[in-house]
C-alpha cells in the first residue's frame, strides 16, 4: 500500500510559501517538483516547458537524473509528454513503458519507472509545459491525485507566465507583426463587415491562486454566484430579449446553469482544495475547455459553452471588473473577435457599433450564432489563429458569405469590399422590390415560393421576403437549442405562434428530424452507430418512441385549431411508415375529441423524398400521401453515396449530372401522373441555377432559406420555363456522358439572357 499524500492543502500550502520567497527561477522550480513529488508519494517528479521554438525541454526534476535537465527535449506529439503537450489532455498509465507513444530518452535514465501520470499545464488556453509523476511500482494514480495535480498544474502555469524562463513560450498571445494577413474559416452568417477589431474578453488574469483562508474564499464564492444570478435575471427582463423566443430559451439555460448543483460544487471543493475563489473558478472553467475539446457532439460543446461564458461573467465578478464598462468606448465599427463567445456576451454589447463577428469555434447551430443571426451580424466561425494574429484596433474585413477574413487588408482589398457592400446593398434592394410581383416565368408558369424556417427569429422573413409560405419548418431546432425535452406546452407554443405569425400563408411542419448527426445532448442514442446519418433517425427513431411522436402530433393538432395542419415525414423508406404515422395521428385526434378540444379543419400528410428506395415505389407513394417533399440534400447524399458533410467530396460529385436530374425528373413526373403535389426544399431550391433546373424539370413549388427569394425570383422572372423543358429533357434522354451539364446549363442562361 502506498502511503496516503498529505492533502491538497499542506501541498498549497507549500507552495505558496515558496512562491512568496524571493528565489531565483531555477531553484523555485525544484523545490517545487521535489515537494509535490513528496506530497504526492512519488518518486519521479518533472516538469517539462514548451520553449518558443516548439521543444518541450526538460526545466526540472525530483528523481529522474539532474544532469537531464536543459538537455532532454522531446518535439511535440513525441512520446508521451509531447503527446500530453499536444493533446491538451492528460495521460494515466500503469505501464508506461507499453504504451504505442512512449519515446526513451536515455539521458533521464528513467527505465525505472512504470506508473506514469502527466498533466498538461495550461494557462489561458495555451499549453506551457506537462508536469508528469512516476513511481516505479504499478500504481494507479486515483481520480484524487489527478484532481490535485490539475490544481498544482495552474500553480505552475502561473510560476511560469511570471518568472522569467529562458526560451519558454510566451503565456500572451503573440501578433505576427503588421502584415495584412488572410485566413479562411467558415460562413456562419452572411454579409460584409469592415471595421476594427476588438478582442473580446482579453483574458482575465488570476492572480491570486491559493487561498488564506478557505472559509472567506468561500463565501467570497458563494456571494459572487449569487450576484451572478441576479445579473442573469435582469438580463431575462430586458426588453429586448424578454419575448419569447429561442434567444430566451438561450439565456433560461444559463439560469439553469447558475443553479447547478453539480457546478456549484465542483467549484467549492476546489477552494476547499486550497484554491482562491477566483482561482477555484478558473480550474473548474479549465476542465470544461478540456471537456470541450474532447467533444465533437456540437450541442453537447455548445451547452458547455454557455458554461464557459458563465465561468468568465463569475470571474469578472469576483475580480471586480465590470463587463459593461469593457463595452462602453467601442469603436463606432467594431468587429469582434474571439475564441468563443456565449450568447449572453454579445448581448452585453451595443448591437448599433457592431459589425461582424469572428470565431475560433462556432458553428451553425451555436447559440451565438443563432442570436447573431437574429440581430442581422454578419458572423464567420472555425477561423483558426485569429485570436493570436490580431490586436486590439486593427484594420480588418470579413466576409460572412465566403468566410473570409482580412486583417489588416491593403487598402485594394478594403476598397473591394467596400464596393461589394455598396453592391449587396443595391442589390438587396432589387430583390426586396421585386417582393409584391407575383413569381411567374415569362411564360406565364406560376411558381409557388416558400422559405424553409425552424426558430421564431425566422418567421419575420416570411413577410419581408414576399414568400407564399413555410415550405419545410424544421421542428428539431426547437429541440437542439434547449437543454431538456420541450415539454408538451412549450412544443404548441411555439407552433401556435408560427400559425399567428403567418396570417393565412401556409406552413408545413416536419415531424422530429432527431438523430443522426442531430443528437440531442439529453437523448440517449440506441448504442454507437456507424453510419449515423443512414442510423436510427428520423422517422424510425419516433416511431421506436411513440410517446415522443405521440406528443409532437398532439401539439401540432391543438395548435392548428380550425385551420390546415400540413405535416410531414423526414426519412421514409418505406410506405408502410407512412401508414403508422397516419393511424397515430388518428389516434390522437380520437383523443382530442374525446377531452373536447377542436380539431384542425383539415389535415394534410406528406412525406419527404430522401431515400432513394423511394424512386422504386413512386406510384404506391403518390397514393398514399397528400403531397411529396423532396429533401435534395439527404437523397443526393444517399443517391450517390457521398457524405453531405464531409468537405473533401463537395466538388467530386454535382447535384446537375444527368442522373440526379433523371431521379429528380422522375419524382416531378410521378407528382403529375398522381396529382400530388411536389415541392423540393433541399439547398439547391436556394441556388438560382438550381432552381431554374428544377423548374425545367417540372418542379412548380420550391422552398429555400428566406434570403434566396429575391434572387431565385429575379432569375425565375427571366425564365422561359418551355424553352428550358425542351432543353433539359433532350439533354437528360440523350445517352449519359460526362458528369454534370453545369457548363451547359450556365451557357443557356447566358443565351438566354436568364438572371443569375
Ligand atoms: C434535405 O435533406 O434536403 C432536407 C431538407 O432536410 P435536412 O437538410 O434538414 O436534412
Ligand atoms: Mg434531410
Amino acid at each position: 500500500m502506498r502511503k496516503s499524500t498529505a492533502g491538497p492543502k499542506t501541498l498549497m500550502k507549500q507552495l505558496r510559501e515558496l512562491m512568496a520567497q524571493d528565489l531565483a527561477p531555477q531553484v523555485r522550480l525544484n523545490r517545487i517538483v521535489q515537494k509535490i513529488a513528496r506530497n504526492m508519494v512519488a518518486e519521479v517528479c518533472s516538469l517539462y516547458i514548451l520553449r518558443s521554438d516548439g521543444m518541450l525541454e526538460l526545466f526540472a526534476t525530483h528523481g529522474l537524473n539532474p544532469a537531464a535537465v536543459h538537455r532532454a527535449r522531446l518535439r511535440l506529439g513525441q512520446g508521451l509528454v509531447g503527446t500530453i503537450a499536444a493533446t491538451a489532455r492528460p495521460l494515466n498509465l500503469i505501464d508506461a513503458q507499453n504504451h504505442p507513444a512512449f519515446a526513451y530518452l536515455p539521458e533521464t535514465r528513467e527505465e525505472m519507472y512504470s506508473s506514469f501520470l502527466g498533466l498538461p499545464v495550461l494557462r489561458s488556453g495555451r499549453t506551457l509545459g506537462v508536469v508528469v509523476l512516476q513511481n516505479r511500482n504499478q500504481r494507479t494514480y486515483s481520480d484524487d491525485d489527478i484532481e490535485i495535480m490539475e490544481t498544482v498544474s495552474m500553480v505552475l502555469a502561473e510560476t511560469i507566465a511570471a518568472g522569467d524562463m529562458p526560451q519558454a513560450i510566451s503565456a500572451k498571445p503573440d501578433s505576427d507583426g503588421r502584415r495584412p494577413f488572410s485566413l479562411q474559416g467558415t460562413a456562419l452568417n452572411g454579409g460584409v463587415g469592415l471595421g476594427h477589431v476588438v478582442l473580446h474578453k482579453p483574458h482575465i488574469v488570476v492572480t491570486r491562486l491559493v487561498a488564506e483562508n478557505s472559509a472567506d474564499e468561500l463565501q467570497k464564492l458563494n456571494a459572487a454566484l449569487e450576484k451572478l444570478r441576479q445579473s442573469i435575471d435582469a438580463m431575462l427582463e430586458r426588453s429586448d430579449v424578454a419575448l419569447d423566443g429561442e434567444h430566451r430559451e438561450v439565456l433560461e439555460a444559463y439560469r439553469m446553469f447558475a443553479h447547478d448543483r453539480g457546478w456549484v460544487r465542483r467549484l467549492e471543493e476546489a477552494v476547499k482544495n486550497g484554491l482562491t475563489a477566483e482561482a477555484a473558478v478558473e480550474k473548474v472553467q479549465s476542465d470544461t475547455r478540456t471537456r470541450m475539446l474532447q467533444i465533437t457532439d456540437p450541442y453537447l460543446r455548445e451547452r458547455l459553452s454557455d458554461l464557459d461564458d458563465l465561468a468568465n461573467r463569475l470571474l469578472a465578478g469576483l475580480m471586480g471588473r465590470q463587463r459593461e464598462a469593457v463595452t462602453t468606448d467601442l469603436p463606432e465599427n467594431t468587429i469582434l473577435v474571439a475564441d468563443a463567445m456565449g450568447a449572453a456576451e454579445l448581448l452585453d454589447y451595443p448591437r448599433q457599433k457592431i459589425r461582424g463577428l469572428v470565431l475560433e469555434d462556432g458553428a451553425t447551430t451555436s447559440h451565438v450564432t443563432i442570436v447573431a443571426r437574429a440581430l442581422g451580424i454578419p458572423v464567420i466561425g472555425q477561423a483558426k489563429g485569429v485570436t493570436s494574429l490580431s490586436v486590439n484596433g486593427d484594420a480588418i474585413v470579413i466576409d460572412g458569405d465566403e468566410g473570409r477574413v482580412h486583417l489588416r487588408p491593403l487598402a485594394s482589398v478594403e476598397h473591394a469590399y467596400a464596393e461589394k457592400a455598396r453592391f449587396q446593398a443595391q442589390r438587396q434592394k432589387a430583390y426586396d422590390d421585386l417582393r409584391q410581383r407575383p413569381a411567374v416565368t415569362r411564360d406565364n408558369v406560376p411558381i409557388t415560393m416558400l422559405i424553409n424556417a425552424g426558430l421564431l427569429v425566422d418567421l419575420p422573413q416570411l413577410e419581408k421576403s414576399g414568400a407564399e409560405g413555410i415550405g419545410l419548418f424544421r421542428t428539431e431546432l426547437q429541440f437542439m437549442i434547449a437543454s431538456t425535452f420541450p415539454r408538451a406546452e412549450k412544443q404548441e407554443q411555439l407552433y401556435r405562434a408560427v400559425y399567428q405569425e403567418i396570417g393565412d400563408k401556409t406552413v408545413t411542419f416536419r415531424t422530429l428530424d432527431i438523430g443522426g448527426d442531430k443528437m440531442l445532448p439529453y437523448f440517449r442514442p440506441k448504442g454507437k452507430e456507424e453510419n449515423p446519418a443512414m442510423g436510427w433517425r428520423a422517422i424510425r427513431l419516433t416511431l421506436d418512441r411513440p410517446a415522443l411522436m405521440r406528443t409532437q402530433l398532439r401539439a401540432m393538432l391543438k395548435a392548428a385549431e380550425g385551420r390546415t395542419l400540413r405535416l410531414m415525414i423526414p426519412m421514409v423508406s418505406d410506405i408502410s411508415e407512412i401508414h403508422q404515422t397516419r393511424t397515430l395521428i388518428e389516434r390522437e385526434k380520437a383523443y382530442l375529441t374525446r377531452f373536447g378540444h377542436a380539431l384542425p379543419s383539415r389535415i394534410k400528410l406528406g412525406a419527404m423524398i430522401e431515400v432513394p428506395a423511394l424512386l422504386f415505389q413512386l406510384d404506391e407513394l403518390m397514393q398514399a400521401v397528400d403531397f411529396i417533399s423532396v429533401g435534395s440534400n439527404d437523397l443526393f447524399q444517399f443517391l450517390m453515396a457521398v457524405d453531405r458533410g464531409n468537405s473533401a467530396l463537395t466538388n467530386r460529385f454535382e447535384q446537375l449530372s444527368p442522373t440526379f436530374l433523371r431521379a429528380l425528373r422522375d419524382i416531378a413526373r410521378a407528382g403529375e401522373r398522381h396529382d400530388t403535389p411536389v415541392t423540393l426544399c433541399g439547398e439547391m431550391a436556394g441556388m438560382p441555377l438550381c432552381a431554374m433546373v428544377l423548374i425545367g424539370l417540372g418542379f412548380r413549388r420550391i422552398s429555400m432559406s428566406p434570403a434566396a427569394i429575391g434572387p431565385v425570383k429575379a432569375m425565375l422572372l427571366s425564365l422561359d420555363a418551355g424553352k428550358l423543358s425542351a432543353f433539359l429533357n433532350s439533354a437528360l434522354d440523350k445517352p449519359c456522358t460526362g458528369h454534370s451539364l453545369h457548363r451547359q446549363l450556365l451557357e443557356f442562361a447566358q443565351d438566354n439572357a436568364i438572371s443569375l
